[in-house]
């Protein structure tokens, strides 16, 4: 990616056939297919890539299993066909990013022989669903393999498990993966630059957004305007407000889920598997995942009005650990709990009632016939890119059909080139750097973990861990401030390396050599390193208390 005034200045100097608002899974892979199908594209986001729901999901990529039963007890042929298009996104998506995906077998643990059946029918189901594209039949097991993978599982009664498998990824990784292969593809991106109007035509379609961009440190932001002759909103659970920015007064599309994870020690819940919680007192499906040396335990699901200022509460963890701790042998104690996240699910309004869990997680592109607005409503992350290419087939339309057919399903994204499961040795080969950080760089940045490697090798100092013991390098920060457009200290540590997923207090910990890097790279004066410094710190405490810890 281009250093970030670099960016601006082409930004403000172009027009472009298609601006595309939203830097998040979706509105990323819109701006990648629209460029690859020719068409000049530029993307907006208001905050960083991927700071929305698309850095805090469950890191599934699958068909839906969570929906396989209200699907079949609804009878409805439309719900099967969403399964089955996921299922075959799912394979394209590990394909595309291999260094940043893989698969797991996830074990639902049965308690009375009638569940297995069940269960069982419900997970070949799904295999049939997947077809060609499945990745590995479901099957029963017995009650000691499942005590021999899942050790810390609760063994009073347990008659087995059903396991199936399905694909995880590193979902701000692979955010960040489409924006710079959509840059290396030609296109323009900024982050912080937060779309607050449009100018239309006499006829009342739009011809430029009006963008205030943000220049970090409490400065103020400057209003620049973005023409183009189409306009993409992505903007995921606040669609509906830049709809309204379109055409004012226009009804609302989405209903909003909040859906929270509580992130727990690795030796809480000891073995390689993923863990299936099918039913939750309230009817819902809990997973709990291995996750880069932790426990990821999700989600919730409650209906809320406002994306704004989501986090996991006390409350929250609550409820995840009442129900984790009935399936586990010795109870998780609150106090437990290293991080956590929330974020909201942006799901097309069904018009009724229905509670936000039975609403399928379909999509549906609006173009707005007043304004040619398209709109890319609901969805998921693993449905990301066929929603692109429904979206930029509308856009297409809407340039006289300019522009080649979508060629995404099969294009591998930026990282991938060259990538063997081996290639941290290559890595390790050329940085010198301990097997665990060579090959957390494999895992986060596929082949381009080599240009870090460079930078260590011009700078051993860079080779230093963030926080001793754990895997990340100061040279992945000065990497991801010069060519990932990282800005803040919370971009770096939540989106770029993680670790503010490990811990919160490991982020603590690291945030001080963040900002002595991210001050070199952008060339921070020292007041304003430390303003930096202690924003951060204030919002991970804030964080932490509202999760019910202690900071
Ligand atoms: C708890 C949870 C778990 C989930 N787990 C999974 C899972 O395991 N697998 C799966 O497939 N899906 C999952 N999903 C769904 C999936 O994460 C979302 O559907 C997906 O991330 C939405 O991406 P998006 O790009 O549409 O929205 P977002 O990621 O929210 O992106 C929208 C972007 O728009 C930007 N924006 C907003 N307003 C403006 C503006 N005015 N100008 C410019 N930019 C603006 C925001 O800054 C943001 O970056 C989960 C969702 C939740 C909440």
């Amino acid at each position: 990616m281009k250093p970030r005034g670099e960016a601006l200045r082409n930004i403000e100097h172009s027009s472009f056939d298609v601006c595309v608002i939203g830097g998040g899974a979706t509105g990323s892979g819109c701006a990648l297919d629209a460029q690859l199908r020719g068409l000049r594209t530029v993307l907006l986001d208001a905050g960083d890539f991927s700071s929305g729901t698309s850095s805090v999901s469950t890191k599934l990529v699958h068909g839906g299993v969570r929906y396989l039963e209200q699907t079949v007890r609804g009878l409805d042929p439309a719900e099967l066909a969403v399964v089955n298009r996921a299922l075959r996104e799912r394979a394209r998506m590990l394909r595309n990013a291999v260094f940043l995906t893989g698969t797991m077998e996830f074990l639902t643990p049965c308690y009375r022989w009638p569940d297995v059946a069940y269960y069982f029918a419900g997970m070949k189901l799904y295999d049939w669903l997947a077809g060609r594209a499945g990745l590995a039949p479901s099957h029963f097991i017995s009650r000691a393999i499942t005590l021999r993978r899942l050790p810390a599982l609760n063994p009073a009664g347990l008659a087995g498990a059903v396991a199936y498998t399905d694909g995880q990824f590193d979902d701000a990784r692979y955010n960040i993966a489409l924006v710079v292969s959509f840059t290396e593809a030609g296109g323009e991106a900024l982050n912080y630059a937060r779309v607050v109007g449009f100018e239309k035509d006499a006829g009342g379609k739009l011809r430029a957004a009006q963008v205030d961009v943000y220049g970090g440190a409490g400065a103020p932001p400057r209003r620049i305007l973005v023409p183009a002759r189409a306009f993409v909103n992505a903007t995921g659970p606040v669609a509906d407000s830049v709809r309204s920015l379109a055409s004012p007064g226009v009804p609302p599309r989405l209903r909003l889920s909040k859906g929270a994870h509580v992130v727990l020690p690795r030796e809480a819940f000891p073995g390689g598997d993923a863990l299936l919680i099918p039913k939750t007192e309230d009817g819902r499906m809990l997973f709990a995942i291995p996750w880069r040396g932790r426990l990821l335990v999700g989600t919730t699901d409650e209906e809320i009005d406002s994306a704004e200022d989501l986090h996991l509460t006390a409350a929250d963890t609550g409820y995840l650990l009442r129900h984790l701790n009935r399936y586990f042998a010795e109870p998780v104690a609150p106090s437990r709990v290293v991080s956590g996240m929330a974020g909201a699910r942006p799901l097309l309004s069904a018009g009724d009632a229905r509670s936000t869990k039975s609403l399928a997680r379909d999509h549906e592109v609006e173009q707005d016939r007043r304004s040619d607005l398209v709109s890319i409503l609901g969805g998921k992350w693993t449905t990301y890119r066929a929603m692109a290419e429904d979206t930029i087939n509308i856009v297409q339309g809407l340039l006289d059909k300019s522009g080649a057919p979508c060629v995404t399903r099969d294009h591998a994204l930026a990282g991938s080139e060259g990538y063997t499961r081996d290639f941290w040795q290559t890595i390790q080969r050329q940085s010198g750097l301990p097997e665990l950080s060579a090959r957390h760089l494999a895992e986060k940045f596929g082949t381009r973990g080599m240009a870090i490697a460079d930078l260590i090798r011009s700078d051993a100092e860079l080779a230093t861990p963030l926080v001793e013991g754990l895997a990340p390098t100061r040279a992945e920060v000065v990497y991801a401030a010069q060519c990932e457009m990282a800005v803040s200290i919370e971009d770096v540590l939540a989106r770029r390396n993680g670790l503010e997923v490990y811990g919160w207090r490991e982020a603590l910990d690291a945030a001080s050599a963040v900002a002595a890097l991210l001050a070199r790279v952008h060339g921070w004066p020292g007041e304003q390193r430390e303003q930096e410094l202690v924003r951060y710190r204030e919002k991970v405490r804030g964080r932490m208390k509202i999760a019910g810890l202690a900071a």
